[in-house]
């Protein structure tokens, strides 16, 4: 791996915490450290503040275009560095390579949407009912922002944040996840290269609940925009309720996916095993639940079995691999109850169900795994698994198809599989998700706007509407 920058970013100056004091960065793949970074508390997260709201005047006066071009420039800069960026990815977080390497230039894509949208912030004027008045609607950037994203897209995750916040004229503040900061880091690396100017982008790692708290206490922050579980989420939004932040919330999802008897099983196939097996399913739009019609469902059965049992497990160094080791201990032990509490309640495993062994590696490998009559009184149809498990069940008609999607608290992204129109667009619109995917299981791109409803988040994230969620709107009513 490439030696990774491993100190915080505050004010375009690489800086340890004050105390010295520093946390290790494990490869999930031996668990072995790879890097110690800083573990700063209060006051380096205030400077950080302090250093974004100095940067911001300037920053949000400078004219979209000279923005824009930074933000090109940096996303021209990550895929010059693919490669090494991929690399510091894998080791930090375990996906394979060839994933690394396509999740940098997702990143990438970020950057270039949101320079093309700094752009494009357009204001109105709408006609007054007064001869003697003029109606002007401003969008001005909120402010400094916060970002907290976390480990399992260590990249996507903040250029998401950042390239829009930048664009709309904010500076930010971010806090990557404890596993993965050295992606976060080399993101900051890329932007003083590309001419990020002091204090507009910091990057701050150490105590999780001490940094949330200071982001939402400094009166300079004005917008969080965070990414994780719904469970730190609900935290997050009591916080912002102190000073009524304006706060983004993309969280947990339990995705299902709908196999109809008149769908293409090829495509749905090999939409599920793309979807699922990203990432190891540590994803949180991979499918959760897969309903498939019963007339069809032993068919769909046996070509998955087949797929599922070929996936190659193991490092993601290694040449080949599509699943590797999960993030840490916990996350093996929740795949595994959920595998262990399907078979208690009488579920047939048809493929994997166990870790598999890597010499050498640390037990972090879990086995892709099918479960083939899975039920609602399962975990794994009631939590979110984070892991390659791909829990079955039969429905017969579209109306229990849609009431088993939507009986859930979630609702980030759902999948079906048709091939008749008139269904496509009554399912569509049925389903109670922010991003349905149908007869397309690989919906995210940097142009469209991605988030959830219910307890998946509030907000979206790409297009316009990821820039929207960092403007606020002003009028001007104007005596003439
Ligand atoms: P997490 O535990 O909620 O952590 C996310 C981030 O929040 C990390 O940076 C974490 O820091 C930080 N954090 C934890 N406690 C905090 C607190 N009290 N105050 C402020 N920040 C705090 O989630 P995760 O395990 O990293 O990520 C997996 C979850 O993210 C899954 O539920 C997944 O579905 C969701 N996710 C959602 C989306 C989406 O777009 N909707 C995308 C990706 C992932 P530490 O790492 O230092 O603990």
């Amino acid at each position: 791996m490439p030696t990774p920058q491993s100190l915080c970013l505050i004010n375009n100056h690489f800086v340890p915490a004050d105390s010295g004091n520093t946390f290790p960065v494990t490869d999930p793949a031996t668990d072995k450290a790879i890097a110690s970074v800083p573990d700063c508390g209060s006051a380096e997260t205030w400077r950080a503040i302090e250093a974004a709201a100095a940067a911001l005047p300037e920053w949000r006066t400078r004219p979209a275009p000279a923005r824009a071009r930074v933000l090109r420039t940096m996303g021209d800069l990550m895929l010059r560095d693919q490669d090494r960026l991929a690399a510091i990815m894998t080791a930090e977080q375990g996906k394979p390579l060839a994933e690394a390497r396509g999740e940098i230039a997702y990143a990438a894509s970020f950057l270039f949407f949101s320079a093309g949208e700094a752009e494009r912030v357009y204001g109105q004027t709408v006609p007054a009912s007064a001869s003697d008045k003029r109606i002007l609607v401003l969008k001005q950037p909120v402010g400094v922002a916060a970002a907290i994203t976390p480990w399992n897209f260590p990249s996507a995750m903040i250029t998401r944040k950042l390239g829009p916040a930048l664009a709309a004229g904010c500076t930010i503040v971010i806090k990557p996840a404890e596993a993965t900061p050295l992606s976060a880091f080399a993101i900051g690396e890329i932007a003083i290269e590309a001419g990020v100017p002091a204090g507009v982008v910091n990057i701050i790692t150490g105590d999780p609940a001490t940094i949330g708290r200071e982001i939402f206490r400094h009166d300079a922050v004005r917008k969080v925009s965070f990414t994780g579980s719904t469970e730190v989420g609900k935290i997050l939004m009591d916080q912002a309720a102190n000073r009524i932040v304006k706060l983004s919330l993309e969280l947990g999802g339990h995705a299902p996916f709908i196999v109809f008897d008149d769908a293409d099983l090829d495509k749905a196939v090999a939409g599920l095993m793309a979807n699922k097996f990203r990432n190891a399913g540590q994803t949180c739009i991979c499918s959760n639940r897969v309903f498939v019609h019963e007339r069809v469902f032993a068919e769909f059965a046996q070509r998955l079995r087949a797929q599922v049992a070929a996936l190659k497990v193991g490092p993601g160094t290694h040449d080949g691999v599509q699943i590797g080791p999960l993030i840490d201990d916990a996350a093996v032990e929740k795949v595994a109850s959920h595998v262990a509490n399907a078979k208690s309640k009488g579920a047939k495993v048809t493929v994997g169900g166990d870790l598999v062994k890597v010499p050498d590696h640390a037990n972090r490998f879990f086995a892709p795994t099918l479960i083939e009559d899975a039920n609602p009184e399962m975990k794994c149809f009631s939590e979110e698994t984070f892991g390659p498990v791909v829990p079955m069940m039969k429905f017969s008609t579209e109306r229990e198809a849609i009431d088993l999607a939507n009986d859930t608290p979630f609702g980030l992204a759902a999948y079906f599989y048709t091939s008749n129109a008139s269904r496509l667009i009554r399912i569509a619109e049925a389903l109670d998700y922010g991003v349905v995917g149908a007869n397309d299981a690989a919906p995210s791109t940097a142009q469209a706007p991605f988030g959830g409803t219910k307890e998946s988040g509030l907000g979206r994230e790409g297009g316009h509407w990821g820039v929207e969620e960092y403007l606020e709107t002003k009028y001007v009513s104007w005596g003439v």
